[in-house]
């Protein structure tokens, strides 16, 4: 059994993403990607901490914007107006969830989508599908390149993502079905009316599970020697660490890792490629490469 290991492939990321944004600063250009936050969600605040302490690692700028969580939408809206002006800012991304009083549709919207690193605007999502170059949210790229880098082909074989969010599960099954030498899949999406969940989940050699329930998929669940990707990052109690909790995946680690033939880990499979590629995609719009064809190369 393989373990897909983000951290060493984010780190090689990484060490390349560093020479590129290196040269860039030398030309005069130093990459930059503006970062809102609304509110104190714990896991958000993690989140964008995690985000900029990369950022830093790799000589990217990145100015992180804390509002309170009662802001209104009007004053959210013209922050990113500024941004989207600002030709130093290269990259915008907002933490999502926002509080439930701003619509988190039209602040998206609001977004330039030449700056949308996160690739959730309809025009970077609209334009993925129809297979032209835009911005690829960054976990299904992280998932994809990660599976990449591990010489696993998903060419042919059949693929089930358990879960069809808009970050996560459509986006993934969607660049997966490219016509494309890193897709050319066949795909399943499962979803919460999905009857006899295991009865597809058992049929697939790449299973995908978005679903965010603390290990949710177990061993039997899985087809002996399938690949499987966690993409879950779930807190349970554990009175034994610091914090009081622990992070765990949608998939049972160590019922499941035994049956398959590779295995991402949680923490420390899909979480660290999900941060590279929001790197990547920042260094590519400061190239002026915002929409670039061949992403996974
Ligand atoms: P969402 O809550 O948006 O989506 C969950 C999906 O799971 C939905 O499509 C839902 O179906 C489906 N689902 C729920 N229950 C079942 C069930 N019993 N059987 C089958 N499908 C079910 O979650 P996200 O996609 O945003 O996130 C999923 C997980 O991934 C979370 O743990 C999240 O924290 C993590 N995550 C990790 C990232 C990383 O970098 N590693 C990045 C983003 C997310 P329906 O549509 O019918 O409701």
């Amino acid at each position: 059994m393989m373990i897909l290991d983000g951290k060493v492939i984010a780190n090689s990321i990484y060490e390349q993403l560093r020479c590129e944004v290196e040269y860039l600063r030398q030309q005069g250009v130093v990459p930059h990607i503006a970062l809102l936050l609304v509110g104190d969600n714990p896991a958000s605040l993690t989140y964008v901490r995690a985000k900029s302490r990369a950022c830093e690692r790799v000589g990217i700028r990145s100015t992180v914007l804390h509002l309170p969580a009662e802001t209104s939408e009007e004053e959210v809206l013209w922050h990113i107006q500024q941004w989207n002006v600002d030709p130093t800012v290269h990259g915008i991304l907002v933490q999502l969830p926002l509080p439930t009083h701003i619509d988190s549709e039209r602040v998206i919207l609001s977004i330039d989508p030449l700056k949308d690193v996160d690739g959730f605007h309809p025009v970077n999502i609209g334009r993925m599908l129809i297979g032209l170059p835009s911005f690829v949210p960054c976990t299904p790229a992280g998932i994809i390149e990660l599976l990449r880098r591990y010489d696993v082909s998903v060419r042919g074989k059949h693929v089930v993502v358990v879960g069809r969010s808009l970050i996560v599960g459509k986006p993934v099954a969607n660049l997966l079905l490219q016509k494309a030498p890193w897709a050319d899949a066949i795909v399943t999406v499962c979803h919460s009316a999905t009857a006899n969940l295991r009865q597809y989940t058992r049929s697939a050699d790449v299973l995908i599970v978005a679903v965010g329930r603390a290990e949710f998929i177990t061993a039997d669940d899985v087809r002996e020697g399938a690949v499987v990707i966690d993409v879950g990052i779930n807190r349970v109690p554990d009175d034994t660490s610091p914090n009081g909790y622990r992070i765990v995946g949608d998939v049972a680690f160590a019922s499941v890792a035994p049956k398959v033939s590779a295995i991402t880990p949680v923490p420390g499979g899909v979480g660290p490629m999900t941060i590279a590629m929001l790197l990547r995609n920042t260094v590519n719009a400061a190239n002026g490469q915002a929409w670039r064809k061949h992403l996974f190369q």
